[in-house]
């Protein structure tokens, strides 16, 4: 953008330099009264004049007599020349390279007269009667050259042009030959103004897509729907520097008018490149063979421009053989995108509208190039710059859409992952169940008790050993949890866990039977042997002080029942309960104790 915006400057100061070198002496009229300066583009209006009738043409080459001037702008007779309506293509070229024409120059009242002309196909000398004034392209000694180029040619006329014959010679190994598009008498500044206007709006439409372009690009680097803002980008950039380069105006700018013609190819040619793209990417039912056809064109712009790049061909001929191409592959993509309106949405709808319009314009414009058509201005640039911004409007309208759906989807996910996560609780609330440990303490829990108490009853009762078994149950623990807390609870659970575990035997069974409550089955132990060791464990836990979080903790203190296998009970089952009873009584009897069944 920087370039572009240093270049616009550069052509608005060469114009304006442009415009104040010119000769501003006091207009004269014809009859040589001063008009005064007064209103410039009235004066530009009524000083062109179409040079459209009055033309003849004759095939080949003239002689040149020894002091170089051509036979032929010195042969009088009228028999040698055909008349022709505009001095392009006359008939029966049968291959030739060289036509000549002439017109017999009107009189006029012209303060700084010029001939403008807008082009020519390919090179050629101007004479006017014998004298050679202007020359486009380089003429070897056979009379030819190579093309250079289609600019707009100022011709500086000499006061007493009217009346006098002005010969073209032209030479073009090109499928045109002569004069194309404009050939008018003018004014020099009136020239200027009438380059300036029809450039304007092409102009403004080339620097509006270039603008395009990079905000697509902008898009296509960050946002989604990547692929569609790199072919938009593309598409902008081709549009834009076609249009910029096509304009008269860029002459002003630099005098290269291969190079503009080049960049111009080079912008012409990638259209149907990035229109490929696009529709590939929309219309998926037919993406190979979209595929293939930007792919062709793709192969004929580094082709054709490589070529040219390396001076093996000329510009002007890779023109007519893209426009084949094209006449075949727009139309076909034309037919795939119209075919498959039914099944797109409205905004692929707009989009196809706005590229029929433009494949329509470009297909007009082509008629013009080779004459089918007669010759105007065809709006090529706003059938590009309609299309831009159809596509520029859906993509932004798609990011939004895009947007919302991410939105939506992130929602479904979170919900589906707040559900999977309420699913996996459940899961492993159920594995717990299943499982023997008590995940606070590390204890095995009252399902493994269950199960053990069973089996150890079973070894009892088949050695004839006894069985004890021992509940034990912290005193006053919600009073504890109360003062200081849950979790602080929770380590001293852990703690006593730990305690429980070093203090009964190996063979011991010690689980934690839920909430604050443990209980210790211990075979082959008497209830004196029972008592003795839940004693000890009362001492010791008396003594304890727990630490949480580095806040010393009061200390607590245990409460136990044991009943025996086989004095209290003929069920070890039946234990259970009665171990229940005595913890009931120790706590009845004011806690920190340990009772043994039968309790009064
Ligand atoms: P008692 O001396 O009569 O046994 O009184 P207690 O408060 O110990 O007995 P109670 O049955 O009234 O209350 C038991 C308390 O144990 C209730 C609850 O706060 C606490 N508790 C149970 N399970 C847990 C646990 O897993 N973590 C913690 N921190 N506290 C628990
Ligand atoms: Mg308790
Ligand atoms: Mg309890």
């Amino acid at each position: 953008m920087t370039i572009l915006a240093r270049r616009l400057i550069q052509f608005l100061s060469l114009a304006l330099l442009l415009v104040t070198s010119l000769p501003m002496a006091p207009l004269q009229a014809a009859d040589g009264s001063a008009v005064g300066t007064g209103n410039w583009s009235d004066q530009a209006e009524t000083s062109s004049l179409d040079l459209a009738s009055g033309w003849e043409y004759r095939w080949g080459d003239s002689p040149f007599n020894e002091s170089g001037i051509p036979a032929w702008t010195l042969d009088t007779d009228p028999a040698n020349w055909q008349a022709i309506g505009f001095p392009s293509n006359p008939p029966r070229r049968d291959g030739r390279r060289h036509a000549w024409f002439r017109i017999t120059l009107p009189e006029g009242e012209w303060r700084d007269p010029v001939l403008y002309i807008y082009s020519i196909d390919l090179i050629a000398q101007v004479y006017l009667g014998p004298r050679l004034i202007y020359q486009y392209g380089d003429f070897d000694e056979r009379g030819e050259g190579r093309f250079a180029g289609w600019p707009w040619h100022l011709i500086q006329l000499p006061e007493d042009f009217a009346g006098q014959t002005l010969y073209f010679r032209v030479y073009s190994n090109y499928i045109d030959i002569g004069l194309w598009g404009e050939v008018k008498l003018m004014d020099r500044l009136a020239l200027l103004e009438h380059v300036l206007d029809s450039s304007a709006k092409a102009l403004a439409t080339g620097l509006f897509s270039i603008l395009l372009a990079v905000l697509a690009g902008i898009f296509a680097l960050v946002g989604t729907q990547r692929r569609s803002f790199a072919a938009i980008a593309l598409f902008s950039l081709a549009a834009g520097t076609m249009l910029i380069a096509e304009t008269q105006a860029s002459q002003l700018l630099a005098n290269r008018p291969l190079l503009w013609d080049t960049l111009a190819a080079s912008g012409y040619f990638t259209l149907p490149i990035a229109m490929g793209l696009l529709l590939e990417h929309w219309l998926t039912h037919h993406g190979r063979l979209l595929r293939s056809l930007w792919q062709l064109h793709l192969a004929y712009l580094v082709g054709a421009i490589g070529a040219t790049w390396l001076g093996w061909i000329d510009l002007a001929i890779t023109f007519p053989i893209f426009d084949a191409l094209l006449l075949v592959t727009l139309p076909v993509m034309l037919v795939v995108a119209v075919r498959f309106v039914a099944l797109l949405s409205i905004e692929q709808r707009l989009i196809i509208v706005s590229y029929a319009v433009f494949a329509t314009l470009l297909l007009i414009d082509m008629a013009v190039a080779h004459g089918v058509l007669p010759w105007q201005r065809v709006p090529v640039s706003f059938g590009a710059l309609g299309f831009s911004l159809a596509i520029v409007t859906i993509s932004l309208w798609h990011y939004h859409q895009t947007q919302r759906e991410l939105h939506q989807l992130n929602q479904s996910l979170e919900r589906q992952v707040t559900e999977r996560t309420s699913d996996l609780r459940q899961l492993v609330e159920k594995l717990e169940f299943f499982s023997y440990e008590d995940t606070l303490t590390g204890l095995k829990n009252r399902r493994h008790f269950d199960e053990m108490l069973q089996h150890e009853a079973a070894v009892a009762r088949r050695q004839g050993t006894p069985l004890a078994l021992a509940m034990i149950d912290i005193d006053h623990f919600k009073r504890f949890n109360d003062r200081f807390g849950h979790e602080a609870g929770d380590s001293v659970l852990a703690g006593i866990g730990e305690l429980l575990r070093r203090h009964f035997r190996d063979s011991d069974v010690v689980c934690r039977m839920g909430g604050e409550e443990f209980v210790a089955i211990l075979p082959g132990a008497t209830p004196e042997q029972a008592e003795q060791r839940t004693a000890a464990l009362i001492d010791e836990v008396r003594g304890l002080r727990f630490r949480h979080r580095g806040e010393l903790l009061d200390s607590i203190t245990l409460s136990c029942g044991i009943a025996a296998y086989p004095e209290h009970a003929e069920d070890p089952l039946a234990l259970i309960g009665l171990a229940d009873k005595a913890l009931y009584h120790a706590k009845h009897q004011g806690r920190d104790r340990s009772e043994t069944y039968p309790v009064e």
